[in-house]
């Protein structure tokens, strides 16, 4: 979903007021937790002086330990020591055995949408697990400040789907904070820079972890961060950097593949403290213990450690020409290069991507801390701290959101790109006679067609009390609040009769889906148009026939000579059959032919219920 910038007027509060906010950055491996203090975002420690929490979560018959302490327990008690549970928030059972990991839980309740995971304190959903990590970060702060947070900003990456952010919430929920926003991480990094307060222009958010790595390209225009691409490898990161140093080292030590597997990891280990050594030296000592009292001793120098390491950084280079390419930009226009995780600590990561981009890499910001700090910047803002015309970042619908009207028709109720939170209300009527009951179909996209769009919703507002067509009077008010969530009502204005239904509108949709909807409604412009005349000039044609119909019925007979019967029939015959064709022009005339034809007959009755309604009555009772 794309990012908007507007003023959010009255919510600043005098600075004696400071409410206590702060940003969360749940990541897959590690969280963080920031806040605003003295005008400066700084990530906050444990009572170790820890800054980073390790996301894992260790169930125990004793209750639950997070972080470090859990994670150390993950080899000796996998089943129960829940890592990377970001993999799993908000996914479906069957989503989770095609990401095809080997995932070492057992999950339970195979049958239901929602996974949970077995442990010896009994099932928990990866939304309870991500709440206890989100519960330590929160203590931490809440600690750490002196008080209780008014509410939090928590990020999220910026493919997240509708279902992994409506999770994420609601983990919060349960850890008993008040959401103030989701924010996409890209745009927290981009925030961190202070990028939202610099001239218009496109950025490259670059984001390279231990075991993930994501491009996004965001464009901030007029004041509007929009996600234009992201892209990425969800199994790429600095592991795989560990893994190519030690099978480097097992080649020149001798090391059988097959070796056992205290040693594999103590190679892994070694591997990736000398690769972080690289970083900072031309050159990295080895001194590995083989077993049995052997040891193998070796350097390793930068030019050889690049020949490892290139092609795992050519692979992200993969992926950032292909967002840039979906992000319909040359890559000479990337003003920014923003570095986030820890693996853009290596030199050569910054070169070549530098390189890449033709950009030099912001980096005076800790690579794991960026996330965070540029959260806790919008949490700060969110909660009112800030003078009135300050910015604030807020999403806007990636699409149009509307509803169906006859003929099979979208009316959009909600065009794309419009601020959330936003509520707009639109006026609908019955279309027969007596209609006691309306379907309301709510859809998403730009085509005009609702079978060219995206169904969201069905749902049926009854008891409307019987009128005659046009006369009912039913508001539907779409609103959709700042994560996206859309909820749709409908009432019936003279009795006040209700009903409604919440939808997720973006939900599975990908970036990609969401581009090629937008592509096919330019594409098909014209053609849209066409259908949509005919459409409208059918429905149209349909009402008059009906109306007709039901006027002859009532005093037809009584009101016209068989002659005149007959040439109303007449046109009418003609107009049924022009609308049964596909030409909107010739139905568009046959409707006026026919209300030519019957303007006489109009007139008698109308005189005939005045006459009827000023029976008994006096003339002067009128006047
Ligand atoms: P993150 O997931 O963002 O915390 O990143 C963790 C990854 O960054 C691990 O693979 C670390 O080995 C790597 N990393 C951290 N510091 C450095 C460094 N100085 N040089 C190279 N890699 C680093």
């Amino acid at each position: 979903m794309a990012l908007l910038q507007i003023a959010e007027p009255g919510q600043a509060t005098a600075p004696h007021q400071h409410r206590l906010a702060a940003g969360i950055d749940l990541g897959t491996t590690n969280s963080l937790v920031a806040t605003v203090r003295s005008g400066k975002a700084e990530t906050l420690p444990d009572a170790q002086g820890r800054h980073i929490l390790p996301s894992v979560v260790r169930y125990t018959p004793e209750g639950v330990v997070v972080g470090e302490e859990a994670q150390a327990a993950a080899a000796k008690d996998p089943l129960n020591t829940i890592v990377s549970v970001k993999r799993l928030i908000g996914r479906g059972i069957d989503d989770i055995r095609s990401l095809g990991s080997r995932l070492p839980y057992e999950f339970t309740r195979q049958d239901t949408a929602v996974p949970r995971i077995r442990t010896v304190a009994g099932d928990v959903s990866p939304v309870e697990v991500s709440a206890e990590i989100l519960k330590v970060l929160a203590r931490r702060a809440e600690e750490s400040l002196g008080g209780e947070l008014s509410g939090v900003v928590i990020t999220v990456p910026a493919y997240f789907d509708d279902a992994q952010r409506q999770a994420t919430k609601d983990a919060a929920q349960l850890a008993g904070l008040n959401v103030f926003r989701l924010l996409n991480e890209p745009t927290a990094a981009a925030v961190a820079y202070g990028l939202d307060h610099e001239a218009d222009g496109v950025h490259a958010i670059y984001d390279l972890g231990g075991g993930t790595f994501d491009i996004s390209i965001l464009r901030l225009n007029k004041g509007v961060f929009e996600v234009m691409a992201t892209g990425g490898d969800s199994a790429l990161g600095g592991d795989d950097f560990d893994r190519a140093l030690a099978e480097w080292i097992m080649r020149q030590a001798g090391i059988a593949d097959d070796a056992d597997h205290h040693l594999l990891r103590r190679l892994m280990r070694d591997a990736r403290a000398a690769k972080e050594r690289l970083s900072e030296t031309g050159q990295a000592e080895l001194d590995i213990e083989l077993g049995d009292g052997n040891r193998w001793q070796g350097s390793i120098d930068r030019e050889t450690f690049h020949g490892l390491v290139d092609p795992l950084i050519r692979k992200t280079i993969s992926a950032c020409r292909r967002a840039v390419r979906d992000a319909g930009i040359d890559r000479d226009e990337i003003r920014d290069l923003v570095m986030v995780g820890g693996s853009t600590r290596m030199p050569r990561v910054r070169e070549l991507v530098g390189e890449f981009f033709a950009a030099e890499p912001r980096v005076d910001i800790d690579p794991d801390r960026v996330v965070a700090i540029g959260a806790a910047l919008q949490a700060d803002v969110l909660a009112g701290n800030k003078p009135d015309d300050e910015m604030l970042l807020l999403d806007v619908t990636p699409l149009s959101l509307g509803i169906e009207t006859m003929g099979g028709l979208v009316e959009k109720i909600i065009p794309r790109n419009t601020t959330l939170p936003v509520a707009r209300a639109q006026e609908f009527t019955t279309f027969k006679d007596g209609q006691t009951a309306m379907a309301v179909h709510v859809v998403q996209g730009e085509r005009e067609m609702v079978s060219d769009n995206r169904s969201l919703a069905r749902f049926e507002l009854r008891g409307i009390p019987p009128m005659v067509a046009g006369a009912a009077r039913i508001r539907v008010t779409f609103s959709v609040d700042a994560d996206g969530l859309l909820s749709v009502e409908a009432e019936e204005l003279s009795q006040g009769v209700k009903a409604r239904v919440e939808v997720k509108p973006s939900y599975g949709l990908t970036d990609d889906e969401v581009a090629n909807m937008l592509r096919a409604s330019i594409d098909h412009a014209e053609d849209d148009m066409a259908t949509r005349k005919l459409a409208e000039e059918r429905v149209e044609a349909q009402r008059v026939v009906e109306a007709l119909g039901a006027a002859l019925a009532a005093d037809g007979d009584q009101l016209l000579q068989p002659e005149e019967r007959q040439r109303i029939d007449a046109a009418l015959g003609d107009l049924q059959q022009a609308a049964a064709g596909d030409d909107a022009d010739a139905i568009r005339k046959a409707i006026e032919d026919l209300e030519k034809t019957c303007e006489f007959y109009v007139e008698r009755r109308m005189n005939n219920s005045v006459r009827k309604a000023m029976a008994g009555h006096k003339v002067d009772e009128f006047e």
